[in-house]
């Protein structure tokens, strides 16, 4: 589903070329739900974006679905995302003049779909989400993990084969947060939807399939000892 290889990014400012990510290479099947961690700066946020195409990195290749996202054109490259790609923000991202139906129903807007095509299935996924009574309402009149439920409702209404979300979960207590990362399980059982993960949060990575890790911009190797480290801890 993805393949990431040798991908390096450095950002350049006016006095200094700063390196971010060296060399990550690693892969995620289908249906597969994956943390990425790594401690505040790790580079977690800069490996998302290049994933999900919202910006291009300094070397390497990214494939999803077979096809390299970084050789593609602008212009391709939205219209492979319109088709393909989730994004999940950790600050939700809704427009605040909008309902949460016209919210959730926007990116078919671009898409052109029916009007009471798009209804129905805003409607369906507000209903998977758990807010089939809050559609009219606007974004300010929500709580922060209804809000996010909402832009997990948005992210998948084009059907994409895979979501990237920054710390979902990051502006939530610790309750909400659970049921949160449960809403993203469920999703990802019932429609095989892959999910990418950032967190900074063992306990919220232990709860995924596998986890990545990433330090000052490396990818941590030895996953398996990650996991151990993780259950030891717990259990501790
Ligand atoms: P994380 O999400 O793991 O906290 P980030 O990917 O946001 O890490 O940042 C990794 C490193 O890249 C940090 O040292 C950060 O300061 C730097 N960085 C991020 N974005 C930029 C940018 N636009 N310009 C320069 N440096 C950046
Ligand atoms: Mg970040």
């Amino acid at each position: 589903m993805l393949r990431v290889e040798k991908l390096s990014h450095a950002f350049s400012n006016s006095t200094e070329i700063v390196p971010v990510l060296h060399q990550v290479s690693f892969q995620v099947k289908p249906g597969e739900m994956v943390a990425l961690l790594g401690s505040s700066g790790s580079g977690k946020s800069t490996m998302l974006n290049l994933m999900a195409g919202l910006m291009k990195p300094t070397e390497g290749q990214i494939y999803i679905a077979g096809q390299d996202i970084v050789k593609m054109s602008e212009n391709r490259l939205a219209e492979f995302r319109r088709g393909h790609i989730g994004f999940v923000f950790q600050s939700y991202e809704l427009i605040a003049t909008m309902t949460v139906i016209e919210n959730v129903q926007l990116p078919l807007v671009f898409q052109s779909v029916r009007p009471s095509v798009r209804r129905k299935k805003a409607l369906a996924l507000l209903e998977e989400v758990g807010l089939p009574d809050k559609s009219n309402l606007f974004p300010s009149q929500l709580s922060g993990g209804q809000q996010q439920r909402v832009s997990i409702a948005r992210s998948l209404i084009t059907e994409p084969s895979i979501i990237f979300a920054d710390e979902p979960t990051g502006n939530l207590d610790t309750k909400t947060e659970e049921e949160i990362i449960g809403i993203l399980q469920r999703l990802n059982k019932a429609k095989n939807t892959t999910f990418v993960i950032v967190t900074h949060e063992a306990e919220v990575a232990e709860q995924m399939q596998s986890i990545i890790t990433l330090r000052n911009g490396y990818l941590v190797t030895g996953q398996e000892h990650m996991k151990e480290d993780l259950s030891s801890r717990r259990e501790a």
